[in-house]
């Protein structure tokens, strides 16, 4: 820490601040009792504030007073302790600690607070069942690897905000408590007192108020901000989460682009996590989707998706043919040369099968370029040279393949590969890859409700021809590191009359985008800026610079995976006159 707390009686000094240099003079410093050792009538105290650890000495002669109190100090009690800098013993000096060069020898001990035990040891928590880690939240927070995380997230924050500001943005707030805004999410609401039967929608997102601050005129905007989104729990998922939020007028994809760049390479560049520098590569959505099955790979290792609906289109084998027939796709992937029992090729069948697959079609390629696979038999001599050329195979190597529609063999083929990349060891653990992912299709049709989605939200800017929405894309983007989204916006729609036309596609009728989102199409009608932006996922990006498994480690008071929270017990019921007073009643 750079800045000494000021003289008070509890400390005038850091525990972490008391290094050699300091030796031979007074201190005073507070802390929790990290560990304690009793020596050869010594006791020894390691003392620990937000700074570090400093050891605590106490002597049975010379201070006898402390001596006795140090006697009843356990792990994690409060104290304050007074007395001088001294250098320990060389053969007591610890090189792992800041401070390991000296002791505190204490004259004064007050103790502040006592501490009961533990509910589960602060040392290392790695065993320890999550719930109980969350329930008493305070005390896990303690621990050395979350104070580094959390205190990460807050470089990460202020380097954000530092680089923002110097480009001229303003900060600026919107409300938590407003209407439903469309992310493809479903929403949490608020009951109004004020208005029984009507609601507040918390956020999703704070797109359309960007927009708004875009039409006054404010030029660049951003927020660190907080959203909403009731979905159903996914692992890595949590109800309200936190995104950089950005919009800019007056701009194009590129202007939106560098500006992110800027932003986080300073961000990498302060936590010293190696990305190589921008501009950063840009790939197509259509290119993402045909090498890697997905559209945001991760391109730190190969075992890229071939097509192999050309040579395999008319197999003998139905899987394949009826695939093609019913419009859809047959791709593969070469494993490289692995020998694989039939339990683990089971195993990644049984993998296909959970991202939607019929099955998995799996090969090994012999000596004499045939293929040792359970469908070989229905394969001709042509088709076996053909799939061994496309997926570039040579003896040895297993071909995985899969026939289905497009969407499902892009999946599998991806969680196959991620799951062959982690399993032997292929993702480069040191290399990081960051790329934009661009040109994603406007809309999709949706079968189920027959109509056209919006793939990004009904705010971006389409290109192309309004009247073919299949052929459109948006003029959006995405940022993905080693696999993960990170950030993703859009250049948006600014006129009133295109913004309508898209919702009339959405299927969103004159008076229900009046109604919805009239504020919007209101401000659209008296000169709105041609403008773009953006929004990062903080979560995300200090879980990928601290390497922590879950977002849940990067933020303070998280929700358990369930969505509920072990420490508060919320959601939680409430009293019956409160539900009345809101014109609610419970189930
Ligand atoms: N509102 C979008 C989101 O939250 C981001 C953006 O378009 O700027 O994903």
């Amino acid at each position: 820490m750079k800045h000494a707390p000021r003289p008070n009686g509890y400390r005038d000094a850091w525990c972490g601040q008391l290094t050699a240099e300091r030796s031979g003079t007074a201190a005073r410093v507070s802390g929790w009792v990290h560990r304690r050792r009793d020596h050869g009538g010594l006791i020894f105290i390691d003392l620990r504030d937000r700074s570090g650890i400093v050891q605590l000495v106490f002597h049975p002669e010379t201070t006898p007073e402390a001596h006795v109190q140090a006697h009843k100090l356990r792990s994690e009690d409060v104290l304050s302790a007074a007395g001088t800098v001294a250098r320990r013993d060389p053969e007591n000096v610890n090189p792992n600690l800041a401070t390991g060069e000296v002791e505190l020898a204490v004259t004064q001990l007050e103790i502040l607070a006592d501490a009961d035990t533990p509910p589960f040891p602060l040392e290392d928590a790695s065993g320890v069942d999550e719930s109980l880690r969350l329930r008493h939240r305070a005390l896990d927070l303690r621990r050395a690897p979350m104070q580094e995380r959390i205190a990460a997230r807050h470089r990460v924050i202020a380097t954000m905000r530092e680089v923002l500001n110097a480009r001229d943005f303003l900060e600026i707030e919107t409300p938590y408590l407003t209407r439903s805004t469309p992310e493809g999410a479903r929403d949490y609401l608020v009951p109004a007192r004020i208005q029984p039967g009507s609601v507040y929608a918390l956020p999703q997102s704070p797109q359309l108020f960007k927009q708004l601050l875009m039409v006054a005129g404010f030029e660049r905007y951003y927020q660190i901000a907080r959203c909403f989104r009731d979905e159903d729990t996914r692992a890595d998922r949590q109800p309200e989460f936190t995104q950089l939020d950005v919009e800019m007028a007056f701009v194009e994809e590129d202007d939106v682009l560098e500006c992110m760049e800027a932003v986080m390479e300073a961000v990498f560049a302060r936590e010293g996590f190696a990305v190589p520098p921008p501009p950063w590569p840009r790939m197509t959505f259509a290119e993402a989707v045909s090498r890697f099955g997905i559209d945001r790979p991760d391109t730190r290792f190969g075992l890229e998706l071939k097509d192999l609906s050309e040579p395999l289109g008319q197999s003998r084998f139905q899987v394949f043919s009826g695939a093609l027939a019913a419009g859809g796709v047959i791709r593969g992937i070469n494993a490289g040369a692995r020998e694989l029992p039939r339990s683990e090729l089971d195993a990644l069948t049984e993998l296909a099968k959970q991202h939607g697959a019929k099955g998995l079609v799996w090969a090994f390629v012999q000596e004499d370029r045939a293929l040792r696979s359970p469908i070989a038999k229905f394969l001709s001599e042509p088709e076996v040279a053909a799939v061994i050329e496309r997926l570039e195979a040579s003896p040895g190597d297993l071909l995985l393949i899969v026939a289905d529609e497009l969407t499902t063999v892009g999946q599998t083929l991806s969680a196959l590969r991620m799951e062959l990349g982690r399993r032997f060891g292929l993702i480069p653990r040191e290399r990081h890859d960051i790329l934009w992912v661009v040109e994603f299709p406007a809309f999709f049709w949706d079968e189920g409700a027959q109509r056209w989605d919006a793939a990004h939200h009904p705010f971006t800017a389409p290109t192309g021809d309004l009247d073919d929405p299949g052929s459109l894309t948006s003029r959006a983007y995405d940022l993905v590191l080693d696999g993960a989204e990170i950030g993703g916006g859009s250049v948006r729609i600014h006129r009133r009359d295109v913004q309508q036309r898209v919702f009339e596609l959405l299927g969103i009728g004159p008076e229900e985008a009046q109604a919805r989102f009239g504020f919007l199409l209101d401000a659209l009608r008296y000169g709105a800026p041609p403008h773009g932006g953006i929004a990062m996922g903080l979560d995300r990006i200090v879980a990928a610079l601290t390497r922590a498994d879950s977002i849940r480690e990067v933020i303070a008071f998280p929700k358990a995976a369930s969505g509920a929270d072990p420490l508060t017990g919320a959601p939680a019921p409430v009293d019956p006159a409160q539900l009345r007073e809101l014109g609610l009643r419970s189930l």
